[in-house]
């Protein structure tokens, strides 16, 4: 039995992660890929009508991770550099305009500062510049939770200290 044709089918790409060419580096003995670095990254993307999903490693956070240069970096932010020709600037986060955060999609991607990344956030507290206890949102004491909500690093750090002090005293 075959389905109507017209049925959107994520694209598959195909890439040779399991066959890809390897030589050993002479320098550290080490095996490494000779396929260039687009092919490896594009071998581990699933391309579906709108996210490009990343199908490689996920870090804790739930982001791509892609080795590239001997180092690993974010899958979409080594995408938007691809794509975009040029580093993505210090202190620039990258956004996912489609809240999907395996997703590598560049058109999905735009460069943002992390107070505006902050601001687009979808918690309810997203227009109060001070945290209860009057710690200030700046961009050095924030961090974005994977929901996308702002935590006080000042706050977190001192939650941290408390429940360690509290494990020490039980
Ligand atoms: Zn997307
Ligand atoms: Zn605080």
């Amino acid at each position: 039995m075959t389905g109507p044709s017209s049925t959107p089918r994520p694209e598959h790409v195909n890439g040779r992660v399991g066959g890809a060419a390897v030589r050993r580096d002479p320098a550290t003995g080490r095996l490494e890929s000779t396929s260039p670095p687009l092919e490896r990254f594009l071998a581990c993307v699933q391309k579906t009508a709108a996210c490009w999903l990343w199908t490689g490693r996920i870090d804790r956070h739930g982001y791509g991770e892609f080795k590239a240069e001997g180092r690993k970096v974010r899958a979409h932010r080594w995408m938007y550099e691809h794509h975009s020709g040029a580093p993505i600037p210090d202190g620039m986060v990258m956004d996912h305009l489609c809240r999907t955060r395996n997703c590598v999609n560049p058109a999905h991607l735009e460069v943002t500062t992390v107070r505006e990344n902050t601001r687009r956030g979808r918690s309810a507290n997203r227009e109060k510049t001070h945290c209860i206890n009057s710690h200030e949102y700046s961009p050095e004491n924030t961090y974005v939770s994977p929901r996308g909500g702002r935590i006080c690093r000042t706050c977190s750090r001192a939650t941290k200290k408390r429940s360690r002090e509290a494990k020490r005293g039980a």
